[in-house]
């Protein structure tokens, strides 16, 4: 009996019989892992780069769902590739259509084998000049900070990095966004992406990297890396590598201006304190002028919103190619924070703004399904028919 093992379909079960594994997707491999698959299924050394090349773009220029659809490759390697793989991307559980046009994708992907499958959400934000989309980087987060509704989540696990791609992808098919969209001018819808979903993406680093890698990719899905965010609460030994292995824009989630305040609201601080984490960023590889790092600050009524803090701020900041992002706290059944007052926060970005940063206030997009910033959190039985109505309330009277 043969096992095919490069290619993973035949698995031996303990009582001497086969079965078949699900076929894996070829969405996430870097291209000299896409040789190597179809060297494993008999693809002639020679043939593999023109073979990748081909796989490439179908994938992530046309945004092809299967094999048959590649029309320039030979029907017997068709075939083949259907045989051993897919080119699958995870599947759409719910869209749900924002009334300011924000919509969120709750998104299945396989279990670990013992248990359910996992779920992530995506959401894309239009604005006039720009479509942003925010993806997730682990199901759940293993760290907690004490504003965020996804550090609630108990089930945590890292997303592949097919799986971070994948919701490119999905968000690409959903709106239509792949070359071959008529539009007037041909304009994209997805132009951004912010690494500001679910998880912390500092801890998923290759997945991430990887990921972002073939998103910038000029050959393929093509967005520049300067319209790339991550955001990190502060994993302060993979900063560096950020800057040097993906050179994408980073964002820190500062939130507070001492460590006392800091290791409460966000307590990872209590491993990577305020001081080497802005020493991490003095440091960022390709920071500039134009390539400003952003620092996102959330403001929560009489806890971090004084004048006195805006005062620390622009002190903190000294030296750093910085601009400031303040985030009206988005509330949550449970939470136990309440959003500054609006006066608040002009006096607050007033402040910042006259000591010469640009401190725009991040406007709450999509609350009412759920999809503003620490709203995410996709455990299926997360909140009761009640919690929901008791949230889409407060998201109605804020
Ligand atoms: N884990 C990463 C990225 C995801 S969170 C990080 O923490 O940076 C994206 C942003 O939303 C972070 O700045 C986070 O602090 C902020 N955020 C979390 N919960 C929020 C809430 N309830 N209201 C407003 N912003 C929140
Ligand atoms: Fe995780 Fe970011 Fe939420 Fe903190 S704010 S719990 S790091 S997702």
């Amino acid at each position: 009996m043969t096992v095919i093992e490069a290619s993973g379909v035949l698995e031996k079960t303990a009582l001497e019989t086969y079965v078949p594994l699900a076929k894996p997707s070829l969405v996430g491999l870097s291209r000299e892992e896409l040789a190597k698959r179809l060297g494993g299924i008999g693809v002639a050394e020679k043939q593999q780069k023109m073979r990748v090349q081909q796989l490439w773009h179908w994938m992530y220029v046309r945004g092809a769902r299967s094999f048959a659809e590649m029309s320039n490759v030979s029907k017997d390697m068709r075939a083949q590739l259907e045989q051993y793989f897919t080119v699958d991307r995870p599947e759409v559980v719910t869209e749900q259509i924002s009334n300011d046009g924000t919509r969120k994708w709750l998104l299945r992907l396989p279990g670990d084998g013992v248990g359910r499958a996992h779920e992530v959400e995506c959401v894309y934000i239009p604005e006039t000049d720009r479509g942003t989309l925010c993806v997730s980087s682990q199901v759940g987060c293993t760290l907690n900070c004490s504003f965020c509704h996804t550090g609630t989540q108990r089930l945590v696990r890292n997303l592949t990095a097919g799986e971070i791609l994948g919701q490119v992808m999905v968000a690409r098919d959903r709106l239509g966004d792949w070359v071959d969209r008529e539009t007037p001018n041909g304009n994209r819808l997805v132009t951004n992406i912010v690494m500001m979903g679910m998880g912390e993406p500092l801890y998923n680093f290759d997945a991430v990297r990887d990921a972002l890698l073939i998103v910038s990719d000029g050959e393929g899905i093509g967005i520049s890396r300067r319209r790339i965010t991550l955001s990190t609460s502060g994993v302060v030994p993979n900063i560096a590598r950020t800057g040097d292995e993906i050179g994408v824009m980073l964002a820190i989630s500062l939130h507070a201006v001492r460590d006392e305040l800091r290791d409460e609201l966000v307590p990872l601080n209590r491993k990577y304190p305020i001081r080497e984490l802005l020493d991490a960023c003095r440091a960022y590889p390709g920071s500039s002028n134009s390539r400003r790092i952003t620092f996102e600050y959330v403001m929560l009524k009489g806890v971090n919103d004084s004048l006195d803090d805006a005062r620390l701020l622009v002190k903190l900041l000294k030296g750093i190619p910085a601009k400031i992002n303040l985030i009206p706290f988005n509330p949550w059944p449970g939470s136990k924070y309440e959003c500054s007052d609006w006066e608040q926060i002009e006096k607050f970005s007033e402040y910042v703004f006259n000591a010469g940063y640009s401190s725009p206030v991040r406007t709450p997009r999509g609350r009412d399904i759920l999809a503003a910033c620490g709203q995410l959190k996709s455990e299926t039985e997360k909140l009761s028919a009640r919690e929901r109505q008791a949230l889409r309330a407060m998201a109605m009277t804020d």
